[in-house]
């Protein structure tokens, strides 16, 4: 779950990083109120949920309330990368004198949190890594100790930190560490970490995710997800508590468990094909529930194919097949299925489905077979004769 730079800057505070006191609006009007309660210059910057906002021209100073007019009345409305900007947040502008960098996250392959540390701040980081390697710092932590300050004060040293305010910089990475570890957060990130010409560490930008699936041990960071910025069909699938994740290609994909659809989404790329998104049925899958699942894959519209995968054990097939026709004979979708019965009642369900000859659906007996045709069908090319 990736927050707007607000609210990741509200986490910050939350845990003794300095940031800059603001507020976030959505009218001209109110940014005008936000801007005198910090007091001019003020800085306008764009809440969306992507990177590179300044270069896109969705961070602008304004010295004063006809500059913060313009500046507002620009970037709300703004469109950065698909992004449309719906939220300002206006802060005091801060006097910069250095721009470096700070994250943790968790490095996967090394099983331990990481520290990344760069004077070369305020640009593209993946640049720095790409270019000057030498000039980002990355330190792995024991989690069982935590980061603590001489670690800090080290990174901050070794990354070349004017020497004056290797404290503060240790500091602000050790609030960071907090952050990322208190929070149940993936990522926490900071660039620019300014110093101001009073020799003041703080963070400019804040760009943090957070793990969904242990937001639940914070109640205070539930209403953190944004819903404007949230996938729409993600959205209803959470309202209608079914498992519905959103990819890039143009198969559909449904199964009943986590494992088998997991399993389905490596067959598919297996068989050449990408899945346009997953859905996962769960068990008892009575018709009503397998009609909500289809309308929900054919709620996106690059799906060209859908690949039914239903392993029957608690579900039985056959229940699955009426739930299909059933289903069908409401929705009657434009797209071809691949459904793909097996396990208990298996026989029965393939049965009924012969029986109902639904046009367009296509039945397998394997995960192998069903994964070639749908990938077939998505390419809009001819398969076997359907059901
Ligand atoms: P991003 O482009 O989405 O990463 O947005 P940032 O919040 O990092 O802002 C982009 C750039 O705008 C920063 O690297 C700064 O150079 C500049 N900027 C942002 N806030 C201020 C501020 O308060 N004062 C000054 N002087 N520059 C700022
Ligand atoms: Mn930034």
């Amino acid at each position: 779950m990736d927050l707007l730079e607000y609210q990741g800057k509200q986490l910050f505070a939350r845990h003794g990083l300095r940031v800059s006191q603001g507020s976030v609006v959505t009218n001209v009007e109110d940014a005008v109120t936000a801007a005198a309660e910090v007091g001019y210059p003020v800085v306008v910057k764009a809440q969306v949920l992507i990177g590179g906002r300044g270069k896109a021209g969705g961070v602008k100073l304004a010295a004063d309330e006809s500059e913060l007019r313009e500046n507002a009345a620009n970037i709300l409305g703004m469109d950065i990368k698909g992004h449309i900007v719906r939220k300002v947040w206006i802060e005091h502008a801060s006097d910069i004198a250095s721009e470096y960098y700070a994250s943790v996250l968790l490095d996967r392959s090394a099983k331990q949190p990481l520290v990344m540390f760069s004077t070369e701040g305020g640009v593209d980081i993946e640049e720095v890594a790409e270019n000057t390697p030498e000039k980002l710092i990355r330190q792995h932590v024991d989690a069982l100790t935590g980061l603590s300050h001489g670690e800090a004060v080290q990174i901050a040293t070794v990354g070349g930190a004017d020497s004056d305010v290797i404290d503060g910089v240790a500091d602000a990475l050790v609030a960071l560490y907090e952050v990322w570890l208190q929070e149940d957060a993936t990522l926490a990130e900071i660039n620019p970490l300014i110093v101001t010409p009073d020799r003041e560490v703080k963070a400019l930008d804040a760009k943090v995710s957070l793990d969904g699936n242990a937001l639940y041990r914070h109640p205070e960071n539930q209403d953190l997800s944004d819903s404007e910025n949230e996938d729409p069909i993600e959205r209803r699938a959470k309202e209608e508590g079914v498992q519905y994740v959103k990819l890039d290609g143009d198969i559909g994909i449904l199964g009943n468990g986590a494992g088998l659809v997991m399993s389905t989404l490596d067959v598919v790329a297996q068989a050449g094909g990408a899945p346009a998104n997953f859905l996962d049925a769960g068990g008892g899958s009575d018709a009503e529930k397998i009609k909500q699942a289809v309308d929900l894959l054919l709620a996106n519209d690059a799906v060209k194919a859908v690949l039914f995968n239903i392993f029957g054990g608690i579900t039985r097939c056959d229940e699955v097949a009426r739930g299909l026709i059933a289903a069908f004979a409401d929705i009657k979708p434009s797209v071809p299925f691949v459904v793909r019965l097996d396990g208990t009642n298996d026989v029965e369900g393939r049965h009924l489905l012969a029986e109902a000859a639904l046009p367009n659906v296509y039945p397998a007996k394997t995960m192998n077979e069903a994964a070639e045709m749908v990938v077939a069908l998505a390419a809009g090319q001819p398969v076997g004769a359907s059901a």
